[in-house]
């Protein structure tokens, strides 16, 4: 593993082959029936002593999470970490929470009720961008429900998965509940997702790699859930605060260095307010700090890996070409590591690969609209909806973009923040299914309806549907 920062080797690691994944998908189902069998307290005993156990592991896990992705580390500290831990703990509560319908006699000769049962084993696959968060998104809520996992993290970033699967053995969970394979996304991530041996498959990725794991998966029938790619629309409508919509689009941009799904990538800015805001972002953009990312005044890291700069370079300077206008940025910095400067391209067209396409750098591209009926109908002018955001004083037009907006999730007068206790997932092509919140433990939980019959008849009344002589 390399140091994006300095290209630095962080770590060796075993690369698991497909073997590996049939062996952890026979220890997650040998484990799965104890596991499934515990009680709600008892699962959520574990969960919380993971909660506590991660938190006193806040400082090794900054350290490896800067280390493996090069994301500053004020970001670990004051969001990957402390919000991984809340997350942890949010799923310790909600592992005793199980809602239904009531039980009732809803056909007068039957007591219904409703059980919810773990879907089984897991299969995971995980991104190597919020590594620790991604991991703690998808597991926690399965081990909640009393399924066992097999997660796979990125091949590039798998330390702190490690490190969480450490710490929940500590914390008493027991063995072959949490299963971790270390490898390639072709390889291992492939046979993984199509494993016959598991009952559901989770993704987190790009949406190109999301399909092909759902065809997989469909090849058993398994259920899946898949949290894919956004192309954010950060809408900012001629009544708004124009400092506030600068700041919230610089930090919204700019946040794990633009490789963050829900990042504001679409800048859609009232034509009064246009110049403004392109003047306002393109001035604080080139104030940036960019640099080492272990040093807490830095802003800025390096993208993850080279091969991932050239892509967004490449991006970014056929840009003009397609009528983009490059404001600030578009520099990639020499030396060890893949830094890149922030950029703002304005003027871009709509149908534009810098408008359409997702970048996943510190790229944010910027036009203006006439009206509100325009400015809702470029927000809505993508294949993705996993998050946006509208800037605006007037109550009135924030109801409206918030209905209006087909995403996941609409900020008002925001963009980024997320809480455990509510939803995170998209719509269309930035997939289906929801991480954190009640909704997300749903996800790992099979609904079972049980129907008891209470006339103790053996001359049912509805068998003359079927049959009138004996
Ligand atoms: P990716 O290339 O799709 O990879 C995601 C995971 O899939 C990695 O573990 C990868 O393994 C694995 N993989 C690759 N090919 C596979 C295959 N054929 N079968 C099974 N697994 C395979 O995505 P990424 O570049 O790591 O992450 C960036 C993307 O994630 C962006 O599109 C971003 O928007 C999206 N994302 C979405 C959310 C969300 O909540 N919606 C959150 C974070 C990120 P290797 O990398 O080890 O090869």
């Amino acid at each position: 593993m390399i140091n994006p920062a300095t290209g630095e080797t962080v770590a060796d690691m075993a690369l698991a082959q497909p073997g590996d994944v049939d062996a952890a998908v026979a220890s997650a189902r040998a484990a799965l029936r104890d596991w499934a069998g515990a009680t709600p307290a008892e699962r959520s005993a574990v969960l919380a002593k993971l909660a506590k156990l991660a938190d006193e592991a806040t400082d090794v896990l900054i350290a490896e999470e800067v280390s493996q992705t090069g994301k500053p580390v004020r970001l670990a500290r004051e969001f990957d970490v402390p919000g991984s831990v809340d997350n942890i703990d949010f799923f310790a509560g909600a592992a005793r929470h199980l809602e239904g319908k009531a039980s009732a006699e809803y056909s007068g000769d039957h007591t219904s009720s409703i059980r919810r049962e773990a879907v089984g084993v897991v299969a995971t696959i995980t991104p190597w961008n919020y590594p620790l968060q991604m991991a703690v998104w998808k597991v926690l809520p399965a081990l909640a429900a009393g399924c066992s996992v097999v997660i796979k993290p990125a091949e590039l970033t798998p330390l702190t998965t490690l490190t969480l699967a450490r710490l929940a053995t500590e914390a008493g969970l027991p063995d072959g509940v949490f299963n971790v394979v270390t490898g390639a996304g072709g390889d291992v991530g492939a046979a993984l997702a199509g494993h016959p041996g598991v009952d559901m498959v989770t993704f987190t990725g790009s949406t190109a790699v999301g399909r092909r794991v759902m065809l997989a998966a469909a090849e058993h029938g398994h259920r899946t859930q898949l949290e894919l790619g956004g192309k954010a629309p950060f809408v900012v409508f001629d009544d708004a605060d124009l400092d506030a919509a600068i700041q919230g689009a610089v930090a919204g941009a700019l946040i794990n260095t633009g490789q963050d799904c829900t990042a504001a990538t679409r800048a859609i800015v009232a034509r009064d307010l246009y110049d403004d805001f392109v003047a306002g972002v393109g001035e604080v953009f080139s104030k940036v700090a960019v640099g080492d990312p272990h040093d807490p005044e830095t802003d800025l890291g390096p993208l993850i890996t080279a091969a991932h700069r050239n892509k967004v370079a490449g991006m970014v300077e056929r840009a003009p070409g397609e009528g983009g206008r490059v404001v600030t940025g578009g520099v990639a910095i020499d030396g060890p590591g893949s830094f890149y400067r922030p950029t703002l391209i304005a003027d871009v067209a709509e149908s534009s690969e810098v408008y359409r396409e997702e970048i996943f750098g510190p790229v944010l591209v910027a036009r203006s609209f006439t009206d509100d009926d325009d400015a809702i109908r470029q927000a809505n002018d993508t294949q993705y909806g996993l998050a946006a955001s509208a800037w605006t004083r007037d109550v009135y037009r924030a109801q409206r973009a918030s209905r209006e907006i087909h995403a996941g999730c609409v900020w008002i007068n925001d963009h980024i923040p997320i809480i455990s206790e509510m939803p995170h997932g998209g719509f269309g092509a930035s997939g289906f299914g929801k991480d954190m919140s009640q909704y997300s433990l749903e996800e790992y939980l099979s609904i079972k309806h049980v129907m008891s019959d209470i006339t103790g008849a053996a001359d049912k009344d509805w068998h003359r549907t079927v049959f009138t002589k004996r």
